[in-house]
């Protein structure tokens, strides 16, 4: 972060915490702010305004940030708004928003409304967190519609509850080689360590080289990583030398998402500030930090 930006943000983060109004942010003022793509946000999420997520996304220093809504049941177990409010979100604040499209993978209409959704101007598909395995052929559905538009899937893998089966996984990124995943969640997250035990979501301490996550990052050209959340959080502070190499061995593949549920946008209350600073302060360089706050997912979007 240049010195004009850093204390931009700075201010922002402080007014932010004085629940002063926070002015706009867009990437047309790029020159000023360094633009940052999130890729994992929710409307609704946990009952938060739009207005909320919208200064939260500002107070974070995002400049384009991706809606990832729920199937028509579960809310993706929390409470996230659907199909038609991450299209109405971003059709208000074009440009700031952008959104995926989804549906709960088991049910027979899934592909359909998905299909509906992405002709009407979705750029991808997810988040994907049903009760499904993740070589199934539920999914298989999920993935002829991204094949046949040519759009990612985000896939939020769990043991035991959603997308299950993660030594699976490359069972279907073989199947579908034209077809772009991004790994996210507890499951994902947790095999980065070869020694990974399945029923622990928030491991701590060293990672063991050779976890499936890295294998896959590594062998497979379309599948990425989604840094979101308390699990991605968890991974960079655990054992951060082991991260630091994994941001630089990954540099091309890896993605900055919040996907926390706070007001603040800021502080040790937001994951999302969380991570990003943990991924400016872990990347090699500042061509890696960019790459992964930004070019990456404006390469994959296509934005
Ligand atoms: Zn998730
Ligand atoms: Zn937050």
């Amino acid at each position: 972060m240049k010195t004009s930006s850093r204390r931009e943000f700075l201010q922002l983060s402080a007014l932010a915490l004085a629940g002063a109004a926070v002015p706009p942010l867009h990437a047309a003022d790029s020159a000023v702010v360094e633009p940052v793509i999130d890729i994992h946000q929710h409307t609704h999420y946990a009952g938060r305004t739009d207005a909320q997520l919208i200064r939260h996304q500002r107070v974070m220093g995002v400049t384009t940030s991706v809606l990832l809504p729920s199937g028509r049941f579960y809310g993706l177990d929390a409470q996230c708004g659907g199909n038609d409010s991450v299209a109405e979100l971003a059709k208000k604040h074009p440009g700031q928003f952008v959104y995926f499209a989804n549906e709960v993978a088991d049910i027979d209409e899934a592909p359909e409304v998905i299909r509906r959704y992405v002709k009407r101007g979705a750029i991808g598909i997810g988040e994907q967190k049903f009760r499904v395995g993740c070589d199934s052929r539920w999914l298989d559905r999920i993935c002829g519609v991204a094949e046949e538009f040519g759009v990612p899937v985000l896939m939020h893998h769990q043991h035991g509850v959603y997308n299950t089966g993660i030594e699976n996984f490359h069972k279907t990124l073989d199947k579908f080689p034209r077809v772009n995943f991004i790994g996210h969640a507890q499951t994902w997250w947790g095999n980065v360590d070869a020694k990974h035990e399945q029923k622990e979501l928030y491991p701590k301490g060293p990672v063991t080289p050779g976890g499936i996550t890295d294998r896959l990052l590594a062998d497979y050209p379309n599948i990425y990583g989604d840094h979101s959340a308390g699990s991605g959080l968890n991974f960079l502070v655990r054992d951060s030398d082991f991260a630091a190499g994994f941001l630089e061995r990954h540099q091309d593949k890896l993605l900055y998402g919040s996907d926390c549920d706070d007001v603040l946008g800021a502080g040790p209350g937001c994951q999302g500030a969380q991570i990003l600073l943990n991924l400016r302060k872990l990347a090699p360089n500042k061509k890696v930090e960019r790459k992964i706050l930004y070019e990456n997912a404006k390469r994959l979007l296509r934005l």
